[in-house]
């Protein structure tokens, strides 16, 4: 059996666990070691390599806002922030932004987060159904009461570019990656002392970061704590439209169908209603199967009366994904677990993850290093609100 011993153990090398290797490894305050232990370096289960890339700023929780106002501010830096000798950075960011679109019953909902963002220096355009259908010919309006529109810093990237992006730029400034499963904790009372890996080696660790995604949960089992970090199943859907679509953003309907242009073809989405999304099926050898009776009985159909040309797609493809969901308040965790002091959470994004990496990251290598927040203060997301059942409800969930 192997013994070694590193200053920071991430578990997790999806977007969270590189960003989080790149900016501890960049702090000149961070003279100690980083693994990152990874189960499958091609990411085939990950959240992150099943994500749409969607960045926005229209949330109702500010830390929120803020931190994908900082996401964008960092995409457009990271070709030089990121790039290494060996290799150039292109995200390919199209800033299309999100079309929210809500009917008479959402429109106090639609106008106060539109006042929250806009109040935290965002750029959102209320359009009502006349600016709507000028705007967007191709869209039906009549059972519209209004829209908002992002109008600038809002689009999506390609995520796998951002997550090579960071892990080759945290392995050039000195992070180890290590294709492991992280198997067992050593915790003594309030500390974990180690971890062990399934390879058979030992590894003892000053502090551990929990950046497991969708099966956080399970790793803080293995730490002996509660987590309500679990797999939610979300299926994506390719279609193709024949008639041409010129410059639709990322639009969501009242029905919380989701679409938005991937080259030549479309993707639509839904998350399921609350009582038919039971936890992910974890085996790792079953594929993530995405569920074709969603779209079938949900999406199409509302896709076929929001945009009239939908009636006659034809559907391309389709893939299966978890969203990382935190059922308590689906908002972040990120800090340290209330019980085990040198354990910190990087955790359940449901479904608003990787244009967080960036802030995410930051703020927890500054937790770690600085013992604060310096960037952004992001307390909110402290994970000792669970105990205190004190919820930081995200009505926006997409
Ligand atoms: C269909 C879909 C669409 C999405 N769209 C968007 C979007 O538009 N915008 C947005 O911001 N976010 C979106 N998200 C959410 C975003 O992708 C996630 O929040 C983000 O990728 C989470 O990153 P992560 O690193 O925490 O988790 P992951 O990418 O899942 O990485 C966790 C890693 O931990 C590893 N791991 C777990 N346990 C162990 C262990 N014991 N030992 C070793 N390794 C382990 C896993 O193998 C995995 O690779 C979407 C997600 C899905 C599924």
């Amino acid at each position: 059996m192997s013994a070694d011993r590193f200053d920071i153990v991430i578990v997790g090398g999806g977007i969270m666990g590189v960003a989080i290797a790149y900016f501890l490894t960049i702090d000149p305050a961070f003279a100690g070691r980083v693994l990152v232990v990874e189960r499958d370096p091609t990411l085939a289960r990950a959240a992150t390599a099943r994500s749409w890339g969607g960045i926005r700023q229209q949330f109702s929780t500010p830390e929120n806002i803020a931190m994908s106002l900082y996401g964008t501010d960092f995409l457009r830096r990271a070709p030089q922030l990121l790039a290494t000798a060996d290799d150039p950075v292109d995200l390919g960011f199209v800033e299309a932004g999100y079309l929210f679109l809500a009917s008479p019953d959402g429109i106090a909902t639609l106008r106060d987060n539109r006042a929250t963002a806009t109040a935290l220096g965002a750029a959102i355009a209320w359009l009502d159904p006349a600016a709507l259908a000028l705007r967007f010919p191709w869209l039906s309006v009549e059972d519209i009461a209004a829209g908002t529109l992002g109008l600038a810093n809002e689009g999506w990237f390609d995520p796998t570019a951002l997550h090579g992006a960071f892990r080759r730029k945290a392995r050039a400034q000195g992070a180890v990656f290590r294709k492991a499963e992280l198997v067992a904790i050593e915790r003594v009372r309030a500390r974990i002392d180690a971890v062990r890996l399934d390879d058979g080696a030992r590894i003892a660790c000053g502090m551990l970061v929990g950046a497991a995604g969708p099966w956080s949960g399970t790793l803080a089992t293995l730490a002996g704590c509660a987590l309500p970090v679990a797999p939610r199943r979300r299926s994506t859907f390719v279609f193709d439209c024949r008639e041409k679509i010129a410059g639709a953003p990322l639009t969501i309907d009242p029905t919380g169908v989701a679409f938005r242009p991937e080259g030549a073809h479309f993707l639509a989405i839904v998350s399921p209603p609350a009582d038919a999304d039971p936890e992910g099926d974890d085996a790792a050898d079953v594929d993530i199967a995405p569920d074709f009776d969603l779209f079938e009985a949900t999406i199409w159909p509302v896709l076929a009366r929001r945009v009239p040309a939908f009636a006659a797609i034809k559907l391309v493809r389709a893939w299966g994904g978890f969203y990382d969901y935190n059922a308590f308040d689906q908002n972040a965790l990120i800090g340290p677990h209330p019980d085990v002091a040198n354990f910190m959470l990087c955790t359940g994004f449901s479904g608003h993850g990787i244009q967080q990496a960036p802030a995410a990251g930051r703020a927890v290598a500054e937790l770690i290093l600085h013992g604060r927040f310096a960037t952004l203060d992001l307390a909110a997301f402290a994970p000792a609100r669970i105990a205190a059942n004190r919820p930081l409800r995200e009505r926006n969930v997409v």
